[in-house]
């Protein structure tokens, strides 16, 4: 082959590389035997963009050079660039399977020992698609379509590897057919909204619930998520599909009006795609307004590795979400590398927490710690932390421990659809506790009459209030803790308190004052404990 190479006129070579052009590989394949096998590589360098992006267009054209020269000596054969950073390599097919796998490896290990800046070599790899056996009585195109498709698989696999064209046929196959069938299932009612609870471990009561797609197939019955989800975000379908959700979402939540349940939050994925849609949060709220649904019952989540690509494109997409008053959580939290700087940057309501990472760390003592300091870490910021994939009692045990009281997982409940969880959320809203307030007005009970505060130190008294019909508290203040308010236990089933107090201090001291309030207890879920609301006060300032 290399002699055709040789051959080849001026107008057929590339001018930077030397190697052969996209005409050349044509007018070469049309001069072979159509009686005759070949074999196909498909070349692609991986984040070259990025390098040209970064380091401008002379350093990138230069490791285009340096790159076709590793191609051209480790393949040995005919060898073409195709334009940008597209490689093809023909081989006669008495090439062997295994040489071509040789040649495949050696390039990528090449890569990393190229004669270039290390700084550059440390972002590209090189993504490499196979097709063996191709006789060439076909059109050179089905032959590139193929290995073309299996470099994409290469790519999508995670970059720097090779793939064989003839290893996913069946796969490609399969999606060619979902590509032709999801528009018509769409329109056809074929997606369903499955929920799956997200459950309080420590008083079992419903806390929310995630929605999560599924095809209800007329011929193959339920297809999960994984068969569709991927190809539909390769082709852009899954905006669609979203939409679609979320709308079910808020149509199915506006029917559960008058249930115990009826205002859980419900979460929904989104994919990147509708990263770039500056009307994106303007649509979600035209339908929830739709449906009555109030934002802050639906919470959109994002997978993290969206924010490791399209950092400062997510961060601000996050604050448009948040201040039209939908609750954003990070998704799959863990399984990038991306964790702390998210915390840092990201102003979300909710984490969750990658159940592979739980699978992978909980049993062993150093994954153990990290779990218990990410959930620590982002209590202290205040966010929520929703552990994923909870399966087991000594799971609940560790996670509730490390003081996360929020899961979802085949423990409690697989996504169940809509009937179903309707069922389960009846079943586990029954002992669900309500918030409770406590006025002071008056007396120590809370609102609803059911709980009862009690006095601890002498001197309280309830007095004419600010208001004229209203009673309020007096506080006979003292010192460190001597007269406090205590609120009882039961009130603990809350993870948030809100107090408000208007004041009209008799006498100033510096010492008398504005709010200060102590939980009786180590671990919120763990110990009996009260809630206690103390007048030994500090006005700042005084
Ligand atoms: P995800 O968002 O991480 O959803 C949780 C997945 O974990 C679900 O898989 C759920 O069935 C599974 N799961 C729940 N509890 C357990 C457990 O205890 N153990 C194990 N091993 N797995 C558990 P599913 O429903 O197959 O969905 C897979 C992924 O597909 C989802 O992962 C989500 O990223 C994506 N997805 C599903 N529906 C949609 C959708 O409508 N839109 C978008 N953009 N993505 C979706
Ligand atoms: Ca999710
Ligand atoms: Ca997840």
């Amino acid at each position: 082959m290399e002699s055709i190479q040789n051959n080849q006129n001026l107008a057929s070579l590339d001018y930077l590389t030397g190697l052969v052009n996209r005409r050349g590989i044509y007018e070469y394949y049309a001069s072979l035997d159509k009686k005759s096998l070949i074999h196909a590589m498909f070349i692609d360098i991986d984040n070259f963009k990025r390098v040209n992006d970064i380091y401008g267009h002379s350093i990138g054209d230069k490791l285009l050079i340096c790159i076709s020269q590793l191609i051209s000596e480790n393949t040995r054969s005919f060898a073409a660039r195709m334009g940008g950073d597209e490689y093809v390599v023909l081989f006669d097919a008495s090439c062997s399977e295994e040489s071509i796998i040789d040649i495949s490896e050696r390039m990528l290990t090449g890569m990393q020992t190229l004669d270039f800046r290390k700084d550059i070599l440390s972002l590209v790899s090189l993504s490499i698609g196979i097709v063996m056996n191709q006789s060439v009585s076909q059109q050179l195109d089905d032959i590139l379509a193929k290995c073309d498709a299996a470099m994409y698989q290469a790519k999508y696999d995670g970059k720097n590897r090779y793939t064989i064209y003839k290893e996913f046929e069946k796969t490609i196959e399969i999606n060619r057919n979902i590509e032709l069938e999801m528009e018509d299932a769409l329109a056809n009612g074929e997606f369903e909204v499955y929920f799956q609870p997200k459950v309080n471990m420590i008083t079992t009561d419903l806390y929310g619930a995630e929605a999560l797609s599924r095809w209800i197939h007329p011929a193959d019955g339920i297809r999960p998520p994984d068969t569709y989800i991927p190809l539909f975000e390769k082709n852009g379908f899954i905006s669609k599909l979203d939409m679609y959700i979320y709308e079910e979402v808020c149509r199915i939540k506006s029917t559960w009006s008058g249930n115990a349940y009826a205002h859980i939050p419900v979460s929904v994925n989104m994919s990147r795609l509708h990263l770039y849609d500056r009307q994106f949060p303007d649509k979600l709220i035209t339908i929830a307004n739709k449906y009555n649904i109030s934002p802050t019952e639906l919470e959109i989540e994002i997978t993290e590795s969206i924010f490791i690509k399209d950092s400062s494109e997510m961060i601000c997409m996050v604050n448009r979400l948040r201040a039209q008053g939908f609750l954003v959580s990070i998704d799959d939290f863990g399984s990038g590398f991306s964790a702390l700087n998210l915390l840092k940057d990201l102003p979300v309501d909710t984490i969750k927490l990658d159940k592979e990472f739980l699978h992978e760390s909980a049993n062993i003592s150093r994954g153990k710690k990290v779990i218990r300091n990410v959930i620590s870490m982002c209590r202290d910021l205040k966010m929520n932390v929703v552990t994923e994939g909870i399966e087991t009692k000594e799971q609940i045990d560790f996670i509730t421990s490390c003081g996360c009281p929020i899961a979802q997982g085949f423990y409690y409940a697989p996504p169940l659809p809509p009937d179903g969880f309707a069922k389960f959320a009846q079943e586990y809203s029954k002992n669900s506790h309500q918030s409770h307030s406590f006025s002071l007005n008056g007396s120590l009970l809370s609102s609803d009459g059911l709980l009862k505060g009690e006095f601890h130190g002498k001197g309280f008294a309830f007095q004419q209030g600010i208001f004229k019909d209203s009673l309020s508290l007096y506080f006979p203040g003292g010192s460190y803790e001597e007269n406090t308010v205590l609120i009882p236990e039961s009130t603990l089933f809350n993870d948030s308190y809100t107090i408000s107090m208007w004041i009209k201090p008799k006498v100033l001291h510096s010492w008398s004052c504005a709010a200060y309030i102590k939980l009786v207890f180590l671990q919120l879920f763990h110990r009996p404990g009260k809630v206690c609301l103390t007048a030994a006060f500090v006005i700042p300032g005084m």
